[in-house]
């Protein structure tokens, strides 16, 4: 098992699979892109599929949840996806993405294993659409939900960010479009990941706004909080139900005490939470002649030491140096 001091035990790994992307979020990066990862210093798929065997077989992972930059621009996620579905026990298997090029992929992935999916999407406004991710590429997205809606990548859920006078007025149509395709939206409070450091806590739209502008157009009833568990989304009935919303407060309601999460780096590191300071290599090693179970003991390790807190909200705070995208969100 994943263990760590504080009694939690990760279950649910996060693989990057490359740090890319062919949207460039005002949230997450600048206008003229990163310094991608050399190839060279990427995992193969091999590599991949070796460590999310060890994770699965000797670890205790229940869920692996494929994520980036852009997922489906790593060209052997089918692949990657089938060998993770033939393992035995089988994780579930999912995938965060921004659904560019799901409309043609979503059945190849459905058909490899893939059981759901979540697709980014803040804005369901055209211009507004061009404004947070500086390109025009509403219609792919929307498409992209819908194959992977037929493909049965279900539930299908939503993962959208407000931004302040950017997309936050737009938050009720948003919902509106996703109950009309029986989407399941949860918004996710803007985090301090972004690469340019521009985060600030005075301007983002905390988790109680958000609940206030949607409240303006629908009744929200709070969902049982018995059934959370380690999920990060608070659930709202909308409207009496059956559908819900969901807010994910990582930073008003931090919920680190019931973290399951582990995740893997596109370079093959280890970190034990989004905002940890200190990675494990696992590459290195494992490039050196590594057996599994030397591999299992350092990932073993590198949990181990897992802090009870992201800190966002401490005055010592310092945001890490590798950015959202890099990490895998
Ligand atoms: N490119 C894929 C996508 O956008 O879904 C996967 C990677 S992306 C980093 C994963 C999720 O992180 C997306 O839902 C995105 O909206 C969210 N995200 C990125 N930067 C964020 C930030 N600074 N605060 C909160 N969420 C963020
Ligand atoms: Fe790309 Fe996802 Fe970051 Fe947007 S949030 S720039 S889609 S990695």
């Amino acid at each position: 098992m994943l263990s760590d001091s504080y009694g939690r035990v990760a279950t649910d790994l996060r693989v990057s699979l490359t740090d890319r992307c062919n949207l460039r979020c005002t949230y997450c990066m600048p206008p003229e892109g990163l310094d991608w990862l050399p190839t060279p210093e990427l995992l193969t798929d091999d590599e991949v599929i070796r460590l999310i065997r060890i994770g699965v077989t000797q670890l205790g992972i229940r869920e692996v949840r494929f994520t980036g930059g852009e997922p489906l621009l790593r060209r052997g996620l089918p692949s990657i996806v089938a060998a993770t579905a033939a393992l035995d026990p089988r994780p579930r298997i999912a995938l965060t993405t921004n659904g560019i090029g799901l409309n043609r992929i979503a059945p190849t992935l459905a058909e490899a294993g893939l059981d759901r999916v979540n697709v980014s999407l803040d804005t369901v406004d055209a211009d507004t659409f061009e404004k947070l991710t500086r390109r025009r590429r509403l219609d792919d997205v929307l498409a992209g939900l819908a194959a992977a809606a037929h493909a049965g990548l279900t539930p299908v859920k939503v993962n959208a960010v407000l931004m302040r006078d950017i997309n936050d007025h737009e938050a009720p149509d948003l919902l509106a479009y996703c109950l009309e395709h029986g989407y399941q939206l949860r918004f996710i409070e803007q985090m301090p990941l972004d690469a340019q450091h521009r985060w600030q806590r005075a301007t983002m739209v905390t988790a109680d706004e958000i609940l206030d502008r949607l409240s303006q157009a629908y009744t929200l009833t709070p969902a049982d909080t018995a059934q959370r568990g380690s999920a990060p989304a608070e659930l709202f009935w909308v409207d009496g139900g059956p559908a819900t919303v969901g807010v994910i407060a990582s930073v008003t309601r931090p919920f680190c005490g019931a973290c399951n999460r582990v995740r893997l780096t596109a370079d093959g590191q280890v970190r034990n939470c989004l905002f940890a300071r200190k990675e494990s290599d696992l590459r290195g090693p494992l490039r050196a002649g590594a057996s599994d179970a030397e591999l299992a003991e350092r990932w073993r390790a590198a949990v181990a030491t897992k802090l009870p807190g992201h800190g966002i909200n401490d005055p010592s705070f310092l945001q890490p140096s590798r950015p959202m995208s890099a990490i895998g969100g």
